[in-house]
Formats: structure tokens, C-alpha cells, sequence
């Protein structure tokens, strides 16, 4: 290969979206060297440059908390700089069961989330590559021996004893041959807006929220005849955001200039389940309520109050790849379940967990399903996690 650049580290994350930060800021932080090679020009993905600024719950509605770890720290870190608040009752940390129905959810600024995302990394000694697309996987067999990456001056190069997948896109695992699932999305285009009081100057602007063109979560407003992308192929990205684009000059050229102005467009597709990993274990509904022994984390489902479901440590590689995981919204996961997996705390969550099965394969010179997960769930109990939903903390 012809590169520029040739560097060696322990582990590459591909995609800074939330989950890559929060795989790479694990890795990091237990003393692997690692990369992590983002294609636009700032961190955190859909959640701050798709503009989907609303953090999905870390509790069950029921008062039990769920979800902790780098995912809460991230949602602590970024609020502390907003004006948005995490709900009284779960301001303080540590708090773990109490006697409300109350979400443990908040809208942030995706901005300085951005910006906390870099320093997180940085604080964890990670390296970051801004403006570098991860083209392929480069396979010895089923090993990942390196990436290489395209950049403004050419093509890189960088080895790696594991490879974890946080592309959003399941690029990494698609182009190193390993069994993938497609899915289906409803065209919504969600864009930032600020409106006015009619007529006033500039100080009575409102605070800026979210304007959604075409479809919301339940696929009411989907353009009749529009096909139900995945969004992996350039064609469909493309068709996706002419259409998003063009739904939205329709309605603003529709609205009055002085009640309202549209203050931030998408900078990446918003196409909810775009591809994952058909792993060692693949989550369903058939799991909501279900202990799982292997279980690396629980979660709920986002708007189903009570929900719940225990995360296997199978959803996370796939069993052929010895040295890949998959963190984020491409973890093995399909149906409702994967809707319930693929939100931003809980990609943050399976993110940790990945990083830190990586570092125990590579410290163990062990594949990814090898892994012993009693050793992982202990490291984790110890890191503030909830393994099962029966767990006293
Ligand atoms: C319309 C919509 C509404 C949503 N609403 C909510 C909500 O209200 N609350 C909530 O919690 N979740 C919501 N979600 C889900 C949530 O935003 C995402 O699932 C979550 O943010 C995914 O994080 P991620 O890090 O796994 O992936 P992504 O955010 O997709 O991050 C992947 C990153 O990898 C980078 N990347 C990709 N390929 C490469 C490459 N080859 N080389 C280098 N970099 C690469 C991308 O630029 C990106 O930064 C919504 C999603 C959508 C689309």
C-alpha cells in the first residue's frame, strides 16, 4: 500500500459520534494507545452535528437507574455548560432507586457537547484524527492487522491489535466481510430553529428547538412513494438529503421570515438504523424482561415506561472477527429492540463495554469471544454499572 503515514497503536476507533468517544475515552483511560478517526470536523455524530440533541433516558420511568459509567459522565460534563438541566430528582449522582416516575433525560447543547467530547478525549490521553474517512479494514484472514484512511494530504495508514466499529454505518465489520443486517428508516429531516414573538427585534427570540420535516418516530409525515432507505448506498444518501432539504425550503418559503428562521441544517444523513452486526448474540423483543447471565449492562426503552432489558455480551462482536467490536447504534440488535439500543446513552454504554473487552482481549491475547465475562462484569460492577436489572447497588 502507497501511504503517507504509517503509526501503530493498540486500539482504532472508527467514528467520533458518542459511542466512539466513549469507546475510545475507555481505552484510553486503561492505558491503551489509541486513535480515533472521525470524517467531519467535530465529535459526537447524530447527537451534536445531527443536531439530535435530546438524551434518552438512563432510568426505567420507575425510578430505577439504569444506565451510568462514561454515558452519564458525558450527559453530566455537557450539561454543567448548558441551560438545560438534568431533572431535579436525579441531580444528585450516585442515586440509584427512588420513588418517582420522572425520565432522567434532558436536551443539551449539541455545541459545547461537541466540544466536551474533544476534551475528554484529550484528558484520556486518546488520539484524535479529525477529517479522516476510515476507508477499509485492512484483513489478515477474519484479523484486522490496520485502517486506512483518507485525508487532505492522502492516504494513511495505521496498524492496530483491535478495531472497534463505532461508524454509525457498520462500515469497518460490512467491508471486512462479516454477516451485517440492513435496516429501513422513515425520511425525517430534522433541522434547529428559532422563533420570534411576530414583528420584534431580536431579543425576543425564543429558545431554539427542533423543526422536523417529513417523518417523526412513528413514520406519520413520510412522503407518499419516498422508498424506506437504509442509507447504505450513495445514491440513497443522496435522494435522502435532497428530499430532506428540499421538504424544508417548501415549508420555510411557507412561514412568515419574521415569526421564525432556521438556524442549523443536519450535517449528516438522520437515518435511524442504517446497518448492524449479525453477532454472537442478536437482541429482540423476545429479550425485554430477560436476565441474561452474559448480561454486560441493562437498559430501558426509551418511551415504554417499566421497559427493560439486559444486554448480552454477544450483541457486541461477531464470532469469526477475533479482534472487532461493534459499539453504538451497529451492535447486534434487530426490530424494536435494536430502536431501543441504538439511542444515544445506551450506544455510549455498549461503546464502554466494548472498550473494555477490547482491552482485556488484547491484554489476554484472546479473540473477542473468548473473553471471559465474569472478569468483564466484575470490571464493570466496579465501574458503576448495573449488570442485571436485579442488581443491588
Ligand atoms: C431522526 C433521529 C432522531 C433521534 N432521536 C433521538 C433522541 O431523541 N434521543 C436519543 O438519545 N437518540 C436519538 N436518536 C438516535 C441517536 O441519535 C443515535 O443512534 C446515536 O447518536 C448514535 O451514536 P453512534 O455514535 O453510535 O453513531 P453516530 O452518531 O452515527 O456516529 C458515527 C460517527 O462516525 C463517523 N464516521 C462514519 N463513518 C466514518 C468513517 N468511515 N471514517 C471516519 N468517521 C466516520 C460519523 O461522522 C459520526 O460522527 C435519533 C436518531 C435519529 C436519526
Amino acid at each position: 500500500m502507497n501511504c503517507i503515514l504509517k503509526k501503530d497503536y493498540d486500539i482504532v476507533v472508527v467514528g467520533g459520534g458518542v459511542a466512539g468517544v466513549a469507546a475510545a475515552v475507555t481505552a484510553a483511560r486503561n492505558g491503551k494507545k489509541t486513535l480515533l478517526f472521525e470524517k467531519a470536523a467535530a465529535l459526537g455524530g447524530l447527537a451534536t452535528i445531527g443536531l439530535i440533541n435530546w438524551w434518552e433516558p438512563l432510568c426505567n420511568a420507575e425510578g430505577k437507574k439504569l444506565i451510568s459509567g462514561v454515558s452519564e459522565e458525558i450527559l453530566r460534563r455537557t450539561v454543567k455548560y448548558c441551560m438545560h438541566r438534568i431533572p431535579e430528582c436525579w441531580q444528585k449522582e450516585g442515586v440509584w432507586e427512588q420513588d418517582t416516575d420522572k425520565r432522567f433525560v434532558t436536551h443539551f447543547s449539541p455545541t459545547v457537547m461537541s466540544l466536551v467530547l474533544q476534551e475528554m478525549l484529550l484528558e484520556a490521553g486518546a488520539d484524535i484524527r479529525y477529517d479522516a474517512l476510515a476507508t477499509y479494514p485492512d484483513m489478515d484472514g477474519k484479523t484486522v492487522k490496520g485502517v486506512s484512511v483518507e485525508t487532505v494530504g492522502g492516504t494513511e495508514y495505521y496498524s492496530c491489535r483491535a478495531l472497534i466499529d463505532a461508524s454509525g454505518t457498520c462500515l469497518m465489520f460490512h467491508r471486512a466481510g462479516a454477516p451485517c443486517r440492513d435496516g429501513e428508516n422513515f425520511m425525517s429531516y430534522y433541522t434547529h430553529i428559532t422563533t420570534f414573538a411576530k414583528g420584534k427585534e431580536y431579543n425576543m427570540l425564543k429558545i431554539r428547538g427542533w423543526h422536523v420535516s417529513g417523518s417523526g418516530m412513528t413514520g406519520q409525515g413520510h412522503p407518499d412513494g419516498f422508498p424506506y432507505y437504509a442509507g447504505v448506498t450513495g445514491d440513497e444518501v443522496n435522494n435522502y438529503l435532497i428530499k430532506g432539504q428540499q421538504m424544508l425550503l417548501d415549508e420555510v418559503k411557507a412561514k412568515d421570515p419574521l415569526e421564525q428562521e432556521i438556524v442549523a441544517l443536519p450535517m449528516m444523513p438522520q437515518f435511524r438504523m442504517i446497518r448492524h452486526i449479525v453477532g454472537g448474540y442478536e437482541l429482540t423483543m423476545d429479550d425485554l424482561y430477560k436476565p441474561h447471565e452474559d448480561s454486560v449492562g441493562t437498559c430501558p426503552y426509551f418511551g415504554h415506561k417499566g421497559y427493560w432489558f439486559e444486554i448480552p455480551y454477544g450483541t457486541l462482536y461477531s464470532p469469526e472477527y477475533p479482534n472487532m467490536f461493534a459499539a453504538g447504534r451497529v451492535i447486534s440488535a434487530h426490530g424494536d429492540a435494536w430502536d431501543a439500543v441504538r439511542v444515544i446513552p445506551v450506544a455510549c454504554q455498549t461503546a464502554e463495554v466494548a472498550a473494555r473487552a477490547a482491552v482485556l482481549a488484547i491484554d489476554k491475547g484472546i479473540a473477542a469471544r473468548d473473553v471471559d465475562v465474569t472478569e468483564l462484569q466484575g470490571i464493570l460492577r466496579k465501574n458503576n454499572f448495573r449488570i442485571h436489572f436485579d442488581d443491588k447497588l
